[in-house]
């Protein structure tokens, strides 16, 4: 019996292995052939605006069909392969952005979101100067996406390259603000501009549990603290009303736009305000 335990014990293993592995060689050929993609979801202010937007991968296997940026960025962490995918999703968003702000349609800046092994490598630094200056992207178009757990790793070097970031004229965001466990005084410590509230607090607010509880104070402590509020992962229309209530300023969510190709997101600003996809935003809510 024990032995086949072992059997079916090495047989996932082997399964688990195998798919990493072939996920790994999948992600390599991916990059090589640039089948990656990169969607784009705006922000929008209270009034239905769009004031900014993010970067978010994606992958469509020509037989597995999509993959999810969580397990395959996970993935390219494992093997190293995030580096390479980091700094082409850097380069591919800020060349993106760079052709809106000539076609003056960028309404924003657009959010990156980082690996953590990214933000802590020496070259980090030296390396996003080198998109910038190759994309032309100006500093002032770029804000950079991180999750708690990235920015707590090691708090000293997060303050110190948030600092430098501040110098140059990039803000930053804490990704899934909530989920994190982080340590307030630290929280106070780090020099970011926004933080964005995770979807589980905002997906609980008409659920009746004492998240909705959790959504009022994060927003309380983060006006203390001078941070900006984006309620990440908005779908529906009484998420909406009662983060309006509380004051919240930016939205993202499936309420207001899904992540679209560059054409899409491009046609979407060329069109405007009017367009009809945000018509039900200025029925009788503009008060
Ligand atoms: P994230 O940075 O928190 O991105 C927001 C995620 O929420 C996206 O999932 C987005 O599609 C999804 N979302 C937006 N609005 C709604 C909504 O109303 N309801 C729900 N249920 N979901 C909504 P996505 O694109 O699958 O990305 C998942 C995660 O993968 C991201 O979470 C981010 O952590 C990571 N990721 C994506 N692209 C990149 C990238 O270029 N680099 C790195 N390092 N990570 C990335
Ligand atoms: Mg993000
Ligand atoms: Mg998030
Ligand atoms: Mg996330």
């Amino acid at each position: 019996k024990g032995r086949n335990q072992f059997r079916a014990f090495t047989r996932e293993l082997n399964e688990s292995l195998y798919r990493r592995l072939m996920l790994r060689n999948e992600l390599q050929t991916a990059m090589d052939q640039r089948d990656l993609q990169l969607y784009y979801q705006p922000f929008f202010t209270q009034t239905g605006q769009v004031c900014g937007y993010e970067a978010l991968l994606r992958w469509e296997h020509p037989e597995l069909g999509w993959i999810s940026p969580q397990d395959f960025i996970a993935i390219a962490e494992q093997t190293g392969q995030i580096a390479e995918l980091g700094r082409w999703v850097l380069w591919q968003a800020c060349s993106d952005a760079r052709q809106l702000v000539d076609a003056r349609l960028m309404p924003g800046r657009v959010s990156v979101n980082l690996s953590p092994l990214q933000f802590y490598r020496g070259d980090f630094l030296l390396d996003l100067m080198g998109v910038l200056s190759e994309t032309g992207l100006q500093a002032r178009w770029l804000d950079l996406e991180l999750t708690e757990g990235a920015l707590m790793r090691d708090t000293q070097a997060s303050i110190e390259t948030l600092g430098r970031l501040v110098e140059l004229g990039i803000t930053t965001a804490i990704d899934d603000f909530g989920t994190g466990f982080s340590c307030l005084d630290y929280l106070q410590r780090l020099p970011v501009t926004r933080i964005k509230l995770d979807k589980v607090f905002i997906h609980a607010i008409d659920g009746h549990s004492g998240n909705a509880v959790v959504c009022k104070s994060v927003l309380a402590l983060a006006r203390e603290l001078g941070l900006r509020v984006l309620a990440e992962g908005v779908e529906t229309q009484a998420q909406y009303d009662y983060l309006v209530n509380l004051d919240c300023e930016v939205f993202q969510g499936f309420y207001f736009a899904r992540p679209m190709p560059f054409s899409m997101f491009r046609e979407l600003l060329l069109a405007g305000p009017e367009k009809p996809l945000l018509s039900t935003l200025s029925n009788g809510r503009s008060g």
